[in-house]
């Protein structure tokens, strides 16, 4: 009999999410909008430590906002992170622009600084000055984010920070999120903490949190028919889902020090294991909040890939997966500009992604680690 599948990443409800509903319910409030809405976005700015927050049906929606508002338009440049999920540059193409990727360093496995001001200097030398820059928190790993936010005020661009995998992950102890010109944020199902789905973003002052909320409600003038002088979105959070987040803003800080602890297991497991290395802060100015944990396998030292590995764990039905496959290689980007080496790509050939939930039960873990124990020569 096939044991139950072990996920990568499953929601983890912890109970009263649902009096939130409730409420939601008994006070006909379920809109978009609302008081859980507002609620959530209290207490996630109260978490951030950062004030201006947006709440949003997704962190997709977050950035497509995010560019709109650092003034992107068709035909412009815009700096991205090729090592992401792929919604950080579809948005690019949403808007017409054009995606320049930028490899990572080996360190974070995020943003490389010094690809990143080489693609800067050639794309203004091809006479063309990016509009803005995507930086990503990849698997809540925080980016070198002195380094990329020195760059970009240097040469004045815009700076996104896609914290979507890095709610409660610190550089120097600020919050992920809140270091550029914007922040965004995702609670989808598989993130560590979930409005099932549902994003934030993360504004600088009142302003633009105010011009966000405008662009996610249709763009409606003030009038008392339907009056349009610009081109909007249907992207505000709803109070229902708003409430599941209210809920799981009460055991988030419980979530990253179980999302850590998994860290920590796994470091334990694999620590003399020859050719494989487990995905962990570079010096103490980094604290992930480790929302997936992952590792690399030299195959030549190891005796076999991390494919072998995938496979062996999915005979147990245990999930695990390879690492983003960097944007400049896949097909659909095939013909965007890209500044770097071969590090984004050396993650995905050797990268694995293992079961990180918060809902990992002992026997679980357990089972993770017969599969490995197996594995010893
Ligand atoms: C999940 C994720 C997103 C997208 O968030 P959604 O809420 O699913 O739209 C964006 N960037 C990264 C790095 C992500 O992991």
């Amino acid at each position: 009999m096939k044991l139950p599948k072990i996920f990568l990443s499953s929601p983890h409800l912890q109970g009263s999410e649902l009096s939130y509903i409730e409420k939601a319910i008994s006070d006909n409030c379920i809109a978009p909008g609302g008081k859980n809405t507002e609620y959530f976005e209290q207490e996630i700015e109260k978490f951030i430590n950062h004030q201006n927050i947006c709440a949003l049906n997704s962190g997709t929606a977050a950035l497509h906002l995010s560019l709109i508002l650092s003034g992107v338009k068709a035909g412009d440049e815009v700096i991205c992170q090729t090592f992401t999920f792929v919604a950080s540059a579809n948005v690019i193409k949403y808007l017409g622009a054009i995606p320049i990727f930028v490899d990572s360093e080996k360190d974070t496995w995020n943003m490389c600084p010094v690809f990143l001001e080489n693609a800067i200097l050639d794309r203004i030398k091809l006479g063309k000055k990016p509009k803005a820059i995507i930086t990503v928190h990849g698997y809540g790993m925080p980016c070198d984010i002195d380094e990329i936010q020195k760059i970009a005020q240097k040469f004045e661009i815009p700076l996104i920070e896609d914290a979507a995998d890095a709610l409660g992950s610190t550089y120097k102890n600020k919050k992920c999120g809140t270091f550029g010109d914007f922040g965004i944020l995702s609670f989808n199902g598989n993130k560590i903490i979930t409005t099932s789905g549902g994003g934030a973003l993360v504004c600088k002052n009142n302003k633009q949190k105010e011009k966000a909320i405008f662009l996610a409600t249709q763009a409606r003038d003030d009038a008392p028919h339907y009056q349009h002088s610009e081109i909007g979105y249907n992207y505000r959070m709803s109070n229902i889902s708003a409430g599941i987040g209210c809920g799981q803003m009460e055991v988030l800080p419980q979530r990253i020090l179980q999302r850590r602890a998994n860290h920590d297991f796994y470091v334990d497991l694999f620590k003399d294991f020859a050719g494989i290395s487990v995905f962990s802060e570079p010096n103490e100015n980094f604290y992930s909040n480790h929302w997936l944990s992952a590792i690399l396998v030299d195959e030549s030292v190891a005796g076999f890939s991390r494919e072998d590995l995938r496979l062996k764990f999915l005979e147990d039905n245990i999930e695990s997966r390879p690492l983003w496959k960097p944007m400049h290689i896949q097909p659909v980007f095939a013909d965007a500009p890209y500044y770097g080496t071969d590090v984004a790509e050396n993650l995905f050939e050797n990268g694995l992604c293992l079961p990180s939930g918060s809902n990992l039960s002992i026997e679980d873990l357990d089972r993770i680690k017969k599969v490995v124990d197996n594995l010893r020569k």
